[in-house]
């Protein structure tokens, strides 16, 4: 039995003030949950977010991490970093840091190995665009996406790593997969881990991201390989995101 995941996506938006606000709120309001719930949010607000979150069960993550250890990368934040400040999830390969930052299946792997050595959880984004899913190619993307890291961290790595399944086409565009559009994928992503080691696809945590909202999360998280959800709009408002969280 898996446990379900929740994670929130801030993103760039909000001022410290209305994060601390946004962070009270969910922390209050979450109530007794069975889930894990984590919100990813800007890096200069971690410190705050993580003190506001501190007696909650609400962990914080990050938006991308370096995909180097240390040294002359100006303007990065090291997996070391994020580890002294608190933080235990880190989004790996967002799809607005592959197309907007120029982030490529290589240097994503090598933030999943910075994360996992810092004891930070990554937690690997993957997904097709409209045009790859119009040609077909959904399955052959997500391959790629997912191959390149387990060649170069193994699939012993998958044991403390989740995955996110993010259609490009449903980011941000109110355009949600079908629960068993959803469903069909993630049943593939389990499939092509098992093919390496069923043991660690049994256990492996592999969420929705794409649009999720309060009226379609129920149908998203009660299919079978769909174990929580990134949520990106839906995570900046407390009463939506709550709903989120108890929809599971
Ligand atoms: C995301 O940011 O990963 C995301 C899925 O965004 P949205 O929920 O707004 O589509």
């Amino acid at each position: 039995m898996r446990q379900s995941l929740i994670m929130g996506n801030w993103k760039m938006n909000g001022s410290r003030e209305e994060g601390r606000q946004l962070a009270k709120a969910l922390a209050e309001g979450l109530g007794d949950v069975v889930q894990q719930v984590v919100v990813c949010v800007p890096f200069i607000y971690l410190a705050d977010i993580r003190d506001v979150l501190a007696s909650s069960l609400i962990a914080v993550g990050a938006q991308n991490v370096a995909d180097q250890a240390a040294g002359a990368y100006t303007g990065e934040i090291s997996a070391a970093m994020l580890a002294d400040t608190g933080v235990k999830y880190a989004l790996v390969g967002h799809s607005e840091r592959r197309s907007y930052y120029g982030d490529t299946n290589q240097s994503v792997a090598n933030r999943f190995i910075q994360a996992q050595k810092q004891n930070i959880v990554p937690v690997l984004c993957i997904g097709e665009t409209l045009e790859e899913r119009e040609q077909g190619r959904t399955f052959q993307v997500v391959d790629e996406q997912l191959d390149a890291v387990i060649d170069a961290a193994g699939i012993e790595a998958f044991a403390h790593a989740v995955i996110a399944y993010e259609p490009v086409w449903a980011i941000g565009t109110g355009k949600t997969a079908t629960d068993e559009q959803a469903q069909e994928v993630h049943h593939y992503i389990r499939q092509r881990i098992a093919g390496r080691s069923q043991a660690i696809a049994d256990k492996l945590q592999i969420l929705y991201g794409g649009s999720v909202k309060a009226d379609n999360a129920k149908g998203l998280f009660a299919q079978p390989d769909i174990d929580g959800g990134l949520v990106g709009g839906a995570s900046l408002d407390a009463k939506g995101f709550l709903q989120i969280c108890h929809s599971v």
